[in-house]
């Protein structure tokens, strides 16, 4: 469901992606784990365009998108098309402050895909109440807890209904419980068969949620597999070494 092929990505001369190649069927969920500045964000950044690859391809739902001296030929609404095949949850929210949480749940729809203010409040109160916010429609955001805010931001994505849900560390900024919640909401995605890319620090997430994990370092693909093979017996030292720090 998603195919990524030999991915790179440079900023200046620092390559921060080299090489990393990896598959996600439909419905799967794949953990991306590793140190800081290993290229985690920066992977998720390019699979939903927010940053150009270099090199590389990237197939969702059957799309390919070449990168490098290819993607020249590709047009703004190709590009914006292949993006919202995606929908992405970052650490710090990011909604629309002047926009109640209905307002914010049905943008996406209202601006990028044209629909009526109607048609996508049809849309937009399912998935409130799926979060557990149906409560808060009229709320504006900064009223919100960050847990709140976080499923919110949650409903958002879901509503371009995209194929595949980019999580970049979505439970970070949250006190224990609240990412209990989040990881629920994460869990019960993963059972309708949304497939997900999730960077991590949730080990216990990792090994329990995640069909594959794959551990990245300096920019690369140290190791992948099963996730409990990888969380519980890891086979390079690079990953051990990571994963003792959980413990
Ligand atoms: P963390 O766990 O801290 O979030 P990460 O694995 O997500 O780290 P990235 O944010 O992808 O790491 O960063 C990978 C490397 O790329 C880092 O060295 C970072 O400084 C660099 N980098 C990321 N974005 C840019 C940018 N826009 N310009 C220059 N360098 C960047
Ligand atoms: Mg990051």
């Amino acid at each position: 469901m998603i195919d990524v092929v030999n991915l790179e990505k440079s900023f200046g001369k620092h390559k921060v992606l080299e090489d990393i190649s990896f598959s996600v069927p439909k419905g799967k969920v794949i953990a991306l784990i590793g140190p800081s500045g290993s290229g985690k964000s920066t992977l998720l950044r390019c699979i939903n365009l927010l940053e150009m690859p270099d090199a590389g391809a990237i197939t969702i739902n059957g799309k390919t998108m070449d990168f490098g001296i290819l993607s020249l030929r590709y047009r703004t609404t190709e590009l914006a098309a292949f993006r919202a095949e995606t929908g992405m949850v970052f650490q710090s929210f990011n909604l629309f402050p002047n926009m109640t949480v209905l307002e914010n749940v049905m943008a996406g729809q209202r601006f990028v895909k044209g629909i009526s203010k109607d048609q996508a409040e049809l849309i937009a109160r399912p998935l409130l109440a799926q979060v557990g916010m149906e409560g808060f429609a009229a709320s504006m955001p900064q009223r919100l807890s960050g847990g709140q805010k976080q499923r919110v931001a949650i409903a958002r994505a879901l509503a371009m209904n995209p194929k595949v849900m980019l999580f970049d560390e979505a439970t970070s900024a949250l006190d224990p419980q609240r990412v209990a919640e989040i990881l629920t909401i994460m869990r019960e995605l993963a059972q309708a068969g949304m497939t997900q890319v999730v960077v991590t620090h949730e080990m216990s997430y990792a090994r329990d949620v995640a069909d594959i994990v794959m551990f990245m370092a300096d920019g690369r693909v140290v190791e992948s597999g099963p996730a409990r093979q990888v969380i519980e017996d890891p086979q390079e030292e690079r990953t051990k070494d990571f994963l003792k720090h959980f413990h």
